[in-house]
């Protein structure tokens, strides 16, 4: 094989960017937004505030689309995690990521918000793309389950079953691969049944903390849909797993001072954040040794990352001149994994 032209031709790994609007905050403290993006070429320029050549002023990046803060939460699903719905309802595994520091819009991107109109994120729209096609299609009998799970300090934890919020383990097994112990699975016969499930994982991932930000901002919330289809007199099944993923935040925690449990804490996020880079970016070159084993959110998601699955990973940045620096570490770690 000629290494020259085998880069990064992955198509099934997708790595788009996301910036957000400065916040009132920001705007207050008299940041200024160094963000510009050119969206029909999935540019992205980042102005340096520190400059002090010609050459420092800008940095350059591409990635497989940009959006910016006039993009609309409809736009953003339509053009990217659509399609991937639709291989999922076709039998097929996918997982969208929302990365980047905390603040920049993972959850904005991922559940959305109710405060304006069409601020459903990507999980309710999912939900109502897979309903939608489910009610419309005839002669195939849909099983639809949930799990709703949380990674945090590398312990997994069931959100839909509180008496779960011990612990589960990791097992691996030959008929089922990769799977957790005791883990609740919540059949759906509508959307309704769905959004209650979210909800109560959202409810109880609340209560579970005593600091909701920062507990969030720590851990891994994974919602999994896996759909059932049989079809035809011979009842073939097919099955499609939809994982829809909010990091933890990506914030370099030597910067924060942190010590003991916190930095113990950090350390096992941040290693988790790069082992996922790792694959993504190995899935993306086609290479060939997939680096999963190296943390509990690779080897949860094994069966969906990789052969024909496909990957959506969405970095969220702010626009402003003080998160320059993360900024950049951020778009470094995706453009690795394009
Ligand atoms: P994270 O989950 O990464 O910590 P959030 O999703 O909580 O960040 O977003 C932080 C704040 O920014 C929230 O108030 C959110 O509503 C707002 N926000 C994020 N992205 C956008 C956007 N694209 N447009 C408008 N507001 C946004
Ligand atoms: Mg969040």
């Amino acid at each position: 094989m000629d290494k020259t032209i085998s880069v990064s031709t992955n198509e099934a790994v997708q790595v788009i960017v996301r910036c957000r609007p400065l916040s009132q905050k920001e705007v207050l403290a008299e940041n200024k937004n160094i963000i510009t993006t050119f969206p029909n070429r999935g540019v992205i320029e980042v102005q340096n505030p520190r400059a002090r050549t010609e050459n420092e002023k800008t940095k350059l990046f591409t990635f497989d689309a940009v959006y910016d803060w006039n993009s609309s939460q409809q736009t953003l699903y339509d053009e990217t995690v659509r399609p991937l719905v639709s291989s999922v309802l076709e039998g097929y595994n996918g997982c969208v990521f929302a990365y980047g520091q905390t603040g920049t819009g993972k959850t904005f991107t991922m559940e959305g918000t109710k405060e304006f109109k069409d601020g459903e994120g990507i999980i309710p729209r999912a939900f109502e793309q897979i309903w939608a096609h489910i009610n419309r299609t005839t002669g195939v009998e849909f099983l639809v389950t949930v799990r709703y799970l949380e990674i945090y300090m590398e312990e997994i934890r069931d959100l839909l079953k509180m008496k779960h919020m011990k612990a589960l383990e990791l097992r691996e097994d030959n008929g089922q691969g990769v799977y957790v112990t005791h883990l609740h699975s919540q059949t759906c016969k509508n959307e309704a049944d769905m959004f209650k499930a979210m909800r109560i994982g959202n409810h109880n991932r609340t209560t579970a903390s005593t600091n909701m930000n920062e507990h969030s901002s720590r851990s891994h919330a994974i919602f999994q849909i896996v759909i059932e289809m049989a079809e035809g007199k011979s009842k073939s099944v097919k099955v499609g797993k939809l994982n829809l993923i909010d990091l933890a935040g990506s914030e370099r925690q030597s910067k924060t001072g942190a010590t003991g449990d916190r930095l113990k804490e950090a350390t096992k996020i941040n290693k988790a954040l790069s082992s996922l880079g790792n694959v993504i970016y190995a899935l993306a070159e086609n290479s060939a040794h997939i680096p999963y084993r190296d943390s509990k959110l690779t080897r949860l998601l094994q069966d969906s990352l990789g052969g024909n699955s496909k990957t959506i990973m969405i970095a969220n940045i702010g626009p402003a001149t003080v998160n320059y620096d993360e900024t950049i570490v951020t778009l470094r770690y995706a453009y690795r994994a394009k």
